[in-house]
């Protein structure tokens, strides 16, 4: 339920609310707007007929039911779009579009530096790195592991870009937590729900991978698990979906981009590195993706991706991906948004 405070509503009468709603076994979600203050009352919809019953209380407007099961992620409690802050200075979900760009496994500690250095001369303002690798084959480079994290560390205190980096597991969500800016979920794992309340308790903002065969109701209600354990800090990344075509590594939707940015508040970030799977097409997607209204980019770039341990074929040379920076703000110039 969503209980809409009268404009104007007093301290007092909004606490008395809350105070209400926590009473009859709900968890109350306050959005202070602007105008006015909302309040999401989010439990068992058992006990509905309490929460209606607030609208006879005093500075209380109306009380009205959330259609979809989104609750938290969705538009209807909170219709602004959400901005979130990476090291308090990048921000997804306002003009700007931060770009994310980095190796897709880090390899060594003068390969991340320098590809990190690389990156933000482009003017990335992440950098990302596997250190823990999903790998379809058990035979395949598995990732540093926590040499790896210490290498995108030291990446971070050379160039001052923040991290990104995946967890896969839940007993990893702490030591990963402690060396990364943001923990990322990887496809395979978007609908592990033990991983997503871990790092729904975790105190970093977390990016949520499209899982490979996932609708955006499945992927808004992974969001759902994360946010509803208190993280409400989720980006969508949208990375492609596993479909008949084999042209391209998987298919971009990038239709997903234009309904998330009319169901949810939280910020869509896209990869056409993954969702291509070949370095030709990446830019041109990264292009489309912006002018669809991405709030984000994510790319592979590698110093050299012929030698690369992980998804060379896909990674963009520092050149390639300086030329795609360049287009990119072009593009977001004329949608209104800045890169
Ligand atoms: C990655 O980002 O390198 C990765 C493994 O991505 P995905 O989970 O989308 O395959
Ligand atoms: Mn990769």
């Amino acid at each position: 339920m969503i209980i809409v405070m009268q404009r104007g509503a007093s301290e007092r009468q909004i606490h008395a609310v809350e105070e209400e709603i926590k009473r009859l076994g709900f968890i109350a979600h306050p959005i202070h707007g602007v105008e006015r203050t909302v309040i999401g009352a989010i439990g068992d919809e058992r006990g509905n007929a309490g929460l209606l019953a607030l609208e006879t209380w005093e500075g209380v407007e109306r009380v009205i039911p959330i259609l979809k099961p989104y609750k938290l992620a969705g538009r209807e409690l909170h219709t602004e779009k959400s901005k979130i802050k990476v090291r308090g200075r990048v921000v997804f979900g306002g003009k700007k579009v931060p770009v994310i760009a980095g190796p897709c496994s880090v390899e060594s500690l003068e390969q991340i530096c320098t590809t990190a250095e690389a990156v933000k001369a482009a003017g990335a303002t992440l950098l990302r790195g596997g250190a823990f690798k999903p790998r379809t084959s058990p035979y395949s480079f598995q990732g540093l592991e926590v040499e790896g994290l210490k290498m995108l560390a030291e990446a971070r205190k050379r160039t001052g870009l923040p991290v990104v980096t995946e967890v896969m597991k839940e007993s990893a969500v702490e030591v990963v937590a402690q060396y990364a800016d943001v923990l990322q979920i990887g496809t395979r794992n978007m609908q592990n729900f033990d991983l997503l309340k871990a790092v729904g308790q975790a105190r970093k903002p977390v990016l949520l991978k499209r899982g490979l065969a996932s609708t955006v109701y499945e992927w808004l209600m992974s969001a759902e698990y994360i946010m509803s354990q208190g993280n409400m800090e989720v980006l969508l990344c949208e990375r492609g979906i596993r479909t008949f075509e084999t042209a391209t590594r998987n298919t971009l939707d990038l239709s997903a981009v234009a309904v998330l940015q009319h169901e949810t508040h939280l910020p869509v970030i896209v990869d056409p590195s993954h969702g291509t799977g070949h370095y030709e097409y990446v830019e041109s997607m990264a292009l489309a993706a912006i002018a669809a209204g991405a709030d984000g980019l994510m790319i592979e770039v590698h110093p050299n991706p012929h030698e690369a341990w992980s998804d060379g074929a896909q990674s963009l040379t520092p050149d390639r991906f300086t030329r795609l920076m360049t287009r990119a703000r072009a593009v977001a110039h004329a949608v209104g948004r800045e890169v």
